[in-house]
Parts: C-alpha cells; sequence; structure tokens
C-alpha cells in the first residue's frame, strides 16, 4: 500500500492530524485495536486553555512551568499556550460539547493550577472527545481506517522514512507514504499499577529508539495519586476535579494529612504512598449532595457504585498509578523529528511543553495544539527501488510471563521513590536479561513485539533515571 500521510495511533493526536491531513491528499490511519481503543479515550478531567477574562497566558506558563520544575522548553510552552483556546474552538466546531452556563464555557480546576481554566465534558471529556474525532474521520473520503493494524518498525533509508512495516490479519505488511506520524502514546502498561488501557506499551517509543531517534526526559513519569484502590486493569482513576470539586484526602483515621490537596501530582502521590505504609487512603466528598455528584460525575460515580462504594457517603479507597509520560521523541513545534519525512504528536513525544512534570490536563492540549500543526507544502516523495526491509516471520509464541515481569521489575525500580544505586545494580540488569530472553525467541507477533518494545522503552527509563542523581518534578530520589 502507498499514500500520502500514514498516520498511526487513533488518539485525539492522530485523529486530528489526520483530519487536517485530508484536506491536502490521501490518508491512511492504522491502529492496533478498534479506533476509540486509546488513552484520549479514558481522559476524564478535561483540557486546559485561557478561557477565562479573568485568567492570561502569562499565569498558565507560570503555573505549566512551575509544575515542570522548569525544566520545561519555555519557547513551545509559549507556543502551546498561545494555540490553546483556539484548539479548543476547533473542538468545539468539530462537535464536541464542553460543559456551558449561559452560553459560556463552564470551567473547572485541578491541582498546580492557580485558575479555573480547564474545559471539560462531565467527567468524561476524552470519550467525547474521541467520540466526536472518530465520526469526522468516518465520514472523510480521503480517509481509510486499517484497525488491528499494529506497527512494528519504520521503513527508512539513511535519514529518510518511507513508511512503515505492520502485522495486519497475522501477516506483516509495509505501507509506504510521503509522510508517517508516530502518534502511538504512552506506556502505562509498562507498570503494575497504571491507568492506562491495553494499549500503552510505549511501542512508538520503542521504534523511534531502533530507528535511531533522540529520545529524552523518559524518567519524568507521573503517578497520578487518587486511582481506585481495587484491583481493575486499567485501575479506575478518580479524577482530580473530585477533589478540585471539594473532596479531601483523608487517612485511615479519617484525618487530613496534607497542606494542601490540591498541590501538584508528584507531592500528592507520594504523600498518599508514604501514608499508605500505616493504612489505606481514601477520597472524601461526603460534603456534597447525591443529585449534585451524579450530575458533575456520573462516571466516576457510576463505577464507584457498582464497585460498592456511594460517593456522597463512603470513603473511597486511593492509591497512585502510573499514568503519564512527560518524555518521549524529540520534535520541533512542528512535529518534526530529526528523520526526514517522519513526524510525531501527542503523549509519545517530547516537545519539551512538560518538563519534569506535566500539568494536569496540559497532556490532551499539547497534543491537540501540535498535532494542529500541518507544514504547507506537501512533498511526493519516490519510494527508491531498494530499501532493505526485513520481513519477520510470524509465530505464535506468548509474551504474558515476560510483560509481568517487565511491569514487576518498573514498579520496584522506576516507581513512585527511587533509588539510583538498585536500579543500576539490579533494575537495569533484570530488563536487559528480559531483553535478552525475547530476543531468543524467532519470529514476531503483537504480544511478542510489545514486550519487546516494553523492554527496551523500560531499559531506557531505568538508564535515564540512573543518571538523574537528583529528584526533580515527579522523578524522586530516595
Ligand atoms: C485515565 C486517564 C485520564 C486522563 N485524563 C486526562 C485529562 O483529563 N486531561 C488531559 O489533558 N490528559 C489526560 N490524560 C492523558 C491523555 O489522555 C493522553 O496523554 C492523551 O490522550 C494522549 O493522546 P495521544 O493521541 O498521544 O495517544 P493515545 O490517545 O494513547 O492514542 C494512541 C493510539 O496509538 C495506537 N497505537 C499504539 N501503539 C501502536 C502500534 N504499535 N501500532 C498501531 N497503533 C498503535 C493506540 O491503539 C491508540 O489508538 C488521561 C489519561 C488517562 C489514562
Amino acid at each position: 500500500m502507498q499514500t500520502n500521510f500514514l498516520v498511526i495511533g487513533s488518539g485525539i493526536s492522530g485523529l486530528n492530524f489526520a483530519l487536517h491531513a485530508a484536506k491536502k491528499g490521501k490518508v491512511i490511519l492504522a491502529t492496533k485495536k478498534k479506533l476509540i481503543d486509546s488513552n484520549t479515550n479514558y481522559a476524564q478531567g478535561g483540557i486546559a486553555a485561557v478561557l477565562d477574562k479573568t485568567d492570561n497566558f502569562k499565569k498558565h506558563v507560570a503555573d505549566t512551568m512551575k509544575c515542570g520544575a522548569y525544566h520545561n522548553n519555555k519557547k513551545a510552552v509559549e507556543f502551546m499556550i498561545k494555540n490553546s483556546a483556539e484548539a479548543i474552538y476547533r473542538l468545539i466546531e468539530l462537535g464536541v460539547e464542553f460543559e456551558k452556563e449561559d452560553g459560556t464555557l463552564k470551567l473547572t480546576q485541578e491541582g498546580g493550577h492557580n485558575k479555573r481554566r480547564i474545559a471539560y465534558v462531565g467527567d468524561n471529556t476524552g470519550k467525547e472527545i474521541e467520540r466526536v474525532l472518530v465520526k469526522r474521520i468516518k465520514e472523510h473520503p480521503n480517509i481509510e481506517i486499517l484497525e488491528n493494524t499494529f506497527a512494528i518498525d519504520l521503513i527508512k533509508k539513511g535519514k529518510i522514512c518511507y513508511g512503515c512495516q505492520f502485522i495486519r490479519r497475522n501477516k506483516i505488511e509495509n505501507i509506504f507514504a510521503d509522510q508517517t506520524i508516530l502518534a502511538t502514546g504512552g506506556i502505562g502498561q509498562l507498570f503494575t499499577y497504571t491507568t492506562n488501557p491495553k494499549i500503552a506499551t510505549g511501542d512508538g517509543i520503542a521504534i523511534g529508539i531502533r530507528a535511531g531517534l533522540k529520545v529524552k526526559d523518559l524518567e519524568f513519569i507521573q503517578f497520578h495519586p487518587t486511582a481506585l484502590a481495587k484491583k481493575l486493569s486499567p485501575m479506575f482513576l478518580i479524577s482530580e476535579t473530585v477533589r478540585g470539586e471539594g473532596a479531601k484526602v483523608i487517612n485511615n483515621k479519617g484525618n487530613r494529612f496534607m497542606k494542601n490537596d490540591l498541590a501538584s501530582r508528584d507531592l500528592v502521590a507520594r504523600e498518599i504512598y508514604r501514608e499508605s505504609k500505616n493504612g489505606q487512603v481514601y477520597l472524601d466528598i461526603s460534603n456534597k449532595t447525591q443529585s449534585y455528584l451524579v450530575k458533575r460525575f456520573p462516571q466516576i460515580y457510576e463505577k464507584l457504585k457498582q464497585c460498592g462504594f456511594e460517593m456522597e457517603k463512603d470513603r473511597i479507597p486511593v492509591t497512585p498509578a502510573a499514568h503519564y509520560i512527560s518524555g518521549g521523541i524529540v520534535t520541533d513545534l512542528y512535529g518534526q523529528s530529526k528523520i526526514k519525512n517522519l513526524f510525531a504528536f501527542g503523549e509519545v513525544t517530547c516537545t519539551g511543553v512538560h518538563g519534569a512534570n506535566r500539568l494536569a490536563s496540559n497532556s490532551l492540549l499539547e497534543a491537540l495544539v501540535f498535532s494542529n500543526q500541518i507544514s504547507e507544502k506537501l512533498k511526493h516523495q519516490k519510494i527508491p527501488k531498494k530499501i532493505p526491509v526485513k520481513l519477520p516471520t510470524i509465530t505464535k509464541t506468548s509474551s504474558k510471563p515476560f510483560k509481568k515481569e517487565i511491569q514487576q521489575v518498573m514498579w520496584k525500580y522506576a516507581g513512585i521513590i527511587r533509588n539510583n544505586k538498585l536500579i543500576k545494580k539490579e533494575g537495569i540488569p533484570k530488563l536487559i536479561r528480559i531483553q535478552k530472553e525475547l530476543a531468543k525467541i524467532k519470529g514476531t507477533n503483537q504480544d511478542l513485539a510489545e514486550a519487546r518494545n516494553m523492554a527496551q522503552v523500560g531499559t531506557k527509563i531505568l538508564s535515564s533515571a540512573s543518571k538523574r542523581k537528583h529528584s526533580l518534578g515527579c522523578h524522586f530520589v530516595e
């Protein structure tokens, strides 16, 4: 197959870019499961933007930089926030129905923001965005959708990308393109406890590493402080907006133990992690009525009810879980990577906007603003006759025990509190051994390829973490 644009991934960044690109040429949108299978579909809280008269560009920049421990790329932060309101209006134009009151957008607040500046749709903002973008994609005559199509590696010669190799219908297929776009999302599944769905195995970052791309800031992994403490996969998130609307964090004696329940996520996650050693930690929002909670948090209310908790009465047991990676493939403001005709958008990238810690609700914003950029001139590229493309064989071997072990290693050594010596002495050697064992298995399939990607990205995360001797942002060293 051959196309103008080959977009890999169907979260907010892939879908949004595909809609822009379809105005200029033919698009193939390939994604490893169904279209809606993405982190985007799980986003609850909303999208941050400068939308209120009492807010301004400088304040949003200041909050983003402070949360990122000033490790951010200020130029990228300014670029994102300057374009934030426009990005929200684009979504509204496409059909996303953000909450409104008397015709103006209702805004909520999350940790680290000094203003109410988050546009939202109940407590399932991501689902609504995904629904609207998927609808638009399906309607578009220039977009061909390939579901259950798993990207393995880029097709490249020297520093030029010519497309990507996939596993599709149990066969290897090459898709050639003028421009290839990685929009493959995050890495939460590298950890035992995560809010990310099964698709988040770090494939895009691994593909980038193998292609020789620069990756950066991988050690900055954000742990969300308040996942529901129940064995669910993925773990169910209790959005920060619940605290934004008045929930308090309490210990098993019913006492508050934090100065600020809405401090940035890394601080709250560490406090809860430490306090959990003395007993279960809870969220308490019993100061609100049932009718308010059902209306404001319909999804969370319903899920908690299914799990046996009534928000207006019961304390809700919570625990931290791996949630978001701030680092990734280095790109410029246009999503361009160091390889010609290869672009990347969304959580797979490191644009520098998040620095050492992502400010809540800035990630959907980043994915959207950056994927709104598309270079004016589309250049068709001739595919050279001889590109060395390997054709791996498909095997039925399963990787299950390896995936579980990788998750345990990552939770132990790259978790909320880290120890540099142990990472070097135990964590990295364990993952290198797993990588070697996986390499010995002949052939490939999606499950094996994911496990190999997880081990490769995990090793890189541990190695970046081991080099950062001091705590910074969400990298906390014992
Ligand atoms: C529970 C939860 C709540 C969140 N809440 C918020 C919030 O309120 N506000 C906010 O700003 N952010 C939030 N986030 C983070 C935000 O949702 C993500 O950062 C964002 O959606 C990432 O978008 P994306 O397009 O980069 O990737 P994703 O939405 O993850 O999409 C990646 C796509 O790539 C596909 N893919 C992956 N690997 C391959 C492969 N090898 N081959 C083919 N396809 C592949 C996947 O199937 C998927 O379709 C939340 C995240 C979670 C998990």
